[in-house]
């Protein structure tokens, strides 16, 4: 990260810029950071502004008592694209952390995503053919042919009993909407696995940054055609910002940047309830997602278990989901119906600002895993700079 010098054009701008670069990039998080450092080293001028006080959007850690902490909820690394992993294994070692969370329902624990172990916990069973036959027999009992919606779903791949306790109480806090009211494709994001494997992904890589996100970020942005400007707000200055760039890369809200002139999309929103404890192990575990309905949280988060840490004490977070209101933090699109009409409206709009990309989760208003992110944005950027 250094000023450019980029004598290009002089414009008149006062933000500082003394030059035209080649991009401004509206966003200092995975998507921003990673089309930055793509188009630098091909010898491009890139500024970021960044709104808020830090890089790294949402994977943003912050060192607490030697602990990462995960200020904006748990991200772990996961991917199955040899070219992104490799990508981002040149800015960071990754440690062989293994998503392995568990569920507490009124205090009986069942391992996640749902598999042998959690069948036999739940039914006794211990072979897949006798977890199998329970989930059909549960799943005729409940009529379910072709899935539409992600109770229906849910039943469909796990029956009746776990839709029941792991999910159905844990996905109404978490969304706040009603199972039969959201799509089914959340619900498969989680694997179901007919043996004792208790790994969250399928992926054939997965690891945590060995020093935390915003390390990494940080590494990402470090070239000299980078320069970046923290606390900039790009739509209170949309005019004289747009000026610095021949390109412009934005990765806020999509609706935000429109004004919500057609209405604002909906997001859920989280708040964290962050401890310092006096405890060198609280949970024994990165994640307990809470399942009844009962507990105000879905899940607890001990930040030192993603990198192994063995600090006298510990940091953990309660996660409260919450529906987003203008001006709050969104963090999960609510990619249903609805939203995906309004979405697609503005995505029309978008089309005609010419010199404008959208990208990243909010510009694309998608639930989109940090992988998916940089794959999204090694693609764009190569679009860009063969245009
Ligand atoms: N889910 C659930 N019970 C759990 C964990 C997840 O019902 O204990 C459902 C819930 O609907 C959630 C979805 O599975 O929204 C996807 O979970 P994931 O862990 O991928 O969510 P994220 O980590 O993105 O919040």
């Amino acid at each position: 990260m250094s000023i450019v010098n980029c004598q290009l054009y002089i414009v008149n701008c006062h933000w500082g810029c003394y030059a035209i670069y080649d991009y401004l990039i509206v966003g200092a998080g995975l998507f921003g950071a990673v089309f930055a450092r793509l188009v630098a080293e091909r010898g491009k001028t890139a500024l970021i502004v960044e709104r808020r006080p830090h890089i790294g959007g949402n994977v943003y850690t912050e060192n607490i008592r030697e602990i990462n902490v995960h200020k904006y909820g748990a991200h772990i690394f996961h991917t199955d694209n040899k070219t992104v992993w490799d990508y981002m294994s040149r800015f960071a070692e990754f440690n062989r952390y293994t998503n392995s969370p568990v569920a507490n329902y009124n205090g009986e624990i069942y391992n996640l995503p749902f598999n042998m172990n959690t069948f036999y916990k739940m039914w006794g069973v211990t072979t897949p053919a006798e977890a199998k036959a329970e989930i059909e027999r549960q799943k005729l009992e409940y009529g379910v042919d072709i899935p539409q919606n992600l109770e229906e779903q849910a039943i469909s791949l796990v029956g009746h009993d776990i839709y029941l306790k792991l999910i159905k109480n844990y996905t109404q806090k978490q969304w706040g909407r009603a199972c039969r009211d959201l799509p089914a494709f959340i619900i498969k994001r989680l694997p179901v696995r007919f043996s004792y494997d208790n790994n969250y992904f399928n992926d054939r890589y997965q690891g945590i940054p060995i020093g935390g996100y915003t390390a990494l970020v940080e590494k990402i942005l470090r070239h000299d055609n980078i320069e970046l400007k923290i606390g900039v707000d790009y739509l209170k200055d949309k005019t004289s910002l747009s000026a610095c760039a021949l390109k412009i890369v934005y990765t806020g809200a999509i609706d935000e940047y429109f004004g919500y002139s057609l209405g604002p999309l909906e997001y859920r929103s989280v708040r964290f309830e962050t401890e310092i404890l006096d405890t060198d192990n609280y949970q024994g575990n990165a994640v307990v997602n809470y399942t009844d309905a009962a507990t105000p949280y879905t899940r607890i988060i001990e930040h030192k278990h993603f990198e192994f840490g063995e600090q006298p004490v510990s940091v953990i977070s309660r996660e409260y989901s919450a529906e987003w209101k203008i001006g709050e933090e969104p963090y999960y699109p609510i990619n249903n119906a609805e939203n995906q009409c309004l979405y697609e409206k503005y995505k029309a709009l978008s089309e005609n600002e010419k010199n404008v990309i959208f990208g990243g989760r909010l510009g694309e208003y998608r639930y989109y895993d940090m992988d998916k992110v940089v794959e999204k944005a090694m693609q764009v950027a190569e679009i860009a700079e063969a245009t």
